[in-house]
């Protein structure tokens, strides 16, 4: 991968991350405001919403998750090679998904075995 290429997605890396960090900061503000009392409508209604936040926090953190991997990856020198047979990934793959960690072949192997 060249070095432009490389800035380029540690940018998009970086600035996603800070969104991510927003969003759950947001979004457990709101897990703490909404009230859980009134009626029995209210009370479901209140779990019900925010157990829907809770999956969305837990969806970020995963996605931080992996952000942080691939910003470690970077650090490391091992950013855009296959986690699984060492070759570089495609470059359109890092493109459209930089935290990619298997090359388009491993991927499909790994999801296969999945079941
Ligand atoms: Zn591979």
């Amino acid at each position: 991968m060249d070095n432009t290429t490389l800035e380029e997605l540690k940018e998009r890396l970086l600035s996603l991350k800070q969104e991510i960090i927003t969003r759950i900061k947001d979004n457990t503000e709101k897990i703490n405001h909404i009230q859980i009392k009134g009626d029995e409508g209210d009370f479901s209604n209140a779990v019900y919403s925010r157990s829907i936040i809770y999956d969305l926090i837990e969806k970020d953190r995963r996605h931080l998750k992996e952000i942080e991997e691939s910003l470690y990856d970077i650090e490391r020198g091992l950013y855009g090679k296959c986690h699984k047979c060492g070759k570089d990934i495609e470059i359109e793959r890092m493109k459209a998904k930089p935290t990619a960690k298997y090359c388009i072949k491993c991927r499909s192997v790994i999801e296969a075995n999945k079941g």
